[in-house]
């Protein structure tokens, strides 16, 4: 039901005190209350009525909008999605005739069934738990979302391709933003290297990240088994953050135990965008600290450490700090 307002009831009152020839008849009174009562959460919807053509009509209103609240010839009914009864998706799943449980999408908002089983991985971000229908929809009705954001929202993070440093790398220094961004000029084909190789250090158990919708944890795996980087990497010394603490696990290393609230990130883990940025930020610097100090320029490596180092808040907002202290290095003073 709709509840009263106050303000526009006592007007009412008022003026149909001085006015009582304009009081509705009870009857009619009587119906309004019961039209009052809505059975559905759903806002109702305003709709456009066709407007029949006439020659001499100058108007150029395009149609009247109707406020109309019983809606049922509509292609849907507005608590239900497109596998509710009779509908059903392509793999057979159909929600529950009473009561179904429902999800919406991101982009379009659109409603689609709360899969618990393995067709949730598609609906939903691994980390962050975002719902989009693309995936869904694509697998089980044949075709996907709506809206183009929402096209594509959810993709293995194998299949997405970074092409700048993203302004929060390196937390937001800019300074080592163009580091990295210069060594790959001269000597990769493009940044997509950089993720490309972090991908491929994830799947050989290099590096092993866990993602929640608050952070990423990255810990290394067992350095004496790398074999795909060259003995100068291996040289510059795996200088992990202080958050690695099972980098002295003893050998071989084992896979972390999850964190509470984290995912473990695999190369073919479905993720939102925002969470694969933040993926490859965590990418970018651990790909930054593996670089052999040599192969940076001598203003570079000849700089001292910060004390608070990768964590350090002043390189966000101070250039002067960012460009004469380096930060790619664990805190070391708390
Ligand atoms: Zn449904
Ligand atoms: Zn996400
Ligand atoms: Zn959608
Ligand atoms: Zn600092």
């Amino acid at each position: 039901m709709v509840a009263r307002n106050h303000i526009v009831n006592n007007l009412v009152a008022a003026y149909l005190r001085l006015h009582p020839e304009k009081q509705r008849d009870p009857e009619d009174l009587r119906n309004l209350e019961i039209s009052n009562q809505y059975m559905s959460d759903q806002p109702v919807r305003p709709r456009r009525r066709p407007r029949e053509w006439s020659p001499d009509d100058e108007s150029d209103d395009d149609g009247e909008v109707v406020w109309d609240d019983d809606d049922v010839d509509e292609e849907l009914d507005p608590s239900r999605c497109s596998q509710c009864p009779p509908g059903r998706a392509s793999d057979g799943y159909q929600c529950a005739e009473q009561n179904p449980v429902h999800v919406f999408c991101m982009a379009c908002m659109s409603r689609m069934p709360d899969r618990t089983d393995r067709q949730r991985t598609l609906q939903h971000c691994s980390f962050c738990q975002q719902t989009y229908c693309d995936l869904y929809f694509n697998a089980t009705r044949g075709f996907g979302c709506s809206t183009p954001g929402g096209r594509r929202a959810l993709k293995s993070l194998q299949e997405y391709e970074f092409h700048a440093v993203p302004p929060t790398a390196f937390h937001d220094n800019v300074h080592e933003q163009q580091i990295l961004r210069e060594y790959v000029g001269e000597l990769l084909p493009s940044l997509n290297a950089v993720w490309l190789t972090g991908l491929d250090r994830i799947r050989a158990g290099l590096y092993m990240l866990q993602c929640s919708p608050h952070g990423v944890d990255a810990r290394r795996g067992n350095v004496a088994s790398e074999v795909d980087r060259g003995p100068s990497e291996q040289a510059s010394g795996s200088a992990v953050s202080p958050r690695s603490s099972a980098e002295s696990t003893p050998q071989p290393a084992a896979n972390p135990v999850t964190l509470f609230g984290f995912t473990p990130v695999a190369a073919d883990t479905i993720a939102c965008t925002t969470c694969a940025t933040r993926l490859f930020c965590e990418i970018c610097y651990l790909y930054r600290e593996d670089i052999d100090p040599e192969a940076l320029p001598t203003a570079v490596r000849s700089r001292p450490d910060c004390w608070y180092g990768r964590e350090c808040r002043t390189q966000s907002h101070n250039v002067m700090h960012a460009q004469r202290l380096n930060h790619v290095c664990p805190r070391t003073r708390f």
